[in-house]
């Protein structure tokens, strides 16, 4: 018994460890489906999903005792609607996008999808509601297929090329040396920024889930590869519920809303047409900014500061 007990437990190490150490590289994507580090709470039932709407509600958040990151955040996620995160760096966007496929527990405070507390629900259906892409697409070992299966496993063939047609990224699998069947990662070929940005967005496609996470790029891509990728995102988008952490100004605009964040607080909450004309405002500053070609949010010394509690 014990021969047979210490390999699962290596096992289980090695998950724990992978999925902290993904999610401090932001990778949380690809981990979606290892199995959650924390068990599910006694009679977790699995999620019924409906539309797919995503509630904070007076989240408390830190990652060190006494060391508070997120602050009574609240906002909706509306089903099938584009919520944009933006904020200086460091003011808990990405925190917070990381609670909801619950890599961290709220402290205080509780999000809701569809109604139902996510504590309370099994990790696993809640994971296979979400699909994420980041910023930096991880490539694991294997070949383009594997890579865009790692949205669903059990994907076939055809609706992974499907996907990969969608993400605007199945010509440029043709041209390369065995198509699908190339290797990428570590020891197969070197694809661009963009190309591996467009088989990141296949795999969410594949995935097909209604909840997409997604940290918008910050690095330039050549102005090409910049339209593949915004185009397969707009289709990624379609019809899902996005919470997007935004840096694009085209993205922002035409997102149905903005949450502006600041120190883990949320400081302004609405819709471009409305924050842009609001006087003194934080986002009107950093739209101003943006026009005059400086990333406003990066100035965040030009910014009020936070009210400390
Ligand atoms: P950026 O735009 O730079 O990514 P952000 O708004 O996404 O910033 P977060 O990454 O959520 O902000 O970080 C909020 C705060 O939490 C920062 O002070 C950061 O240093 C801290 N932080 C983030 N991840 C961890 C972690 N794994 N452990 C400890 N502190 C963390």
């Amino acid at each position: 018994l014990l021969l047979a007990y210490e390999p699962a437990k290596r096992l289980a190490r090695l998950q724990v460890s992978l999925e902290r150490a993904v999610v401090n590289a932001r990778m949380i994507y690809e981990i979606l489906d290892i199995q959650p580090q924390q068990a599910d709470r006694p009679g977790a039932k699995p999620l019924m999903m409906g539309k797919g709407e995503v509630v904070l509600e007076g989240v408390n958040f830190s990652y060190q005792q006494g060391d508070p990151i997120l602050r009574d955040v609240s906002f909706t996620a509306h089903a099938g609607r584009t919520t944009a995160l933006v904020g200086p760096s460091g003011a808990g966007k990405s925190t917070v996008i990381s609670l909801v496929p619950r890599f961290y527990d709220p402290e205080a405070g509780r999000i809701l999808i569809d109604g139902q507390d996510i504590a309370d629900v099994t990790k696993q259906s809640l994971r296979a509601a979400i699909a994420y892409v980041s910023q930096q697409p991880y490539l694991f070992e294997g070949s383009i297929r594997d890579n865009i299966r790692y949205g669903r496993p059990d994907a076939t063939d055809t609706e992974i090329e499907e996907a990969a047609r969608r993400a605007n990224a199945h010509d440029f699998i043709l041209t390369q040396p065995r198509g699908y069947d190339t290797p990428v990662g570590e020891n197969g070929i070197t694809l661009s920024g963009g190309q591996r940005q467009r088989l990141s967005i296949a795999r969410a496609l594949v995935r097909n889930a209604p909840i997409l996470l997604l940290d918008e790029a910050t690095s330039a891509l050549d102005t090409e590869s910049e339209a593949l990728v915004q185009r397969a995102l707009e289709t990624a988008m379609q019809g899902r519920t996005v919470i997007v952490i935004a840096h694009r100004l085209s993205t922002i605009a035409r997102a149905d809303k903005i949450v502006v964040m600041q120190a883990g607080r949320v400081a302004e909450e609405g819709r471009h047409d409305d924050l842009v004309t609001k006087t003194d405002g934080i986002y009107a500053r950093f739209h101003n900014m943006q026009m005059l070609g400086i990333d406003g949010f990066d100035e965040s010394d030009a910014l009020p500061q936070p009210v400390s509690s």
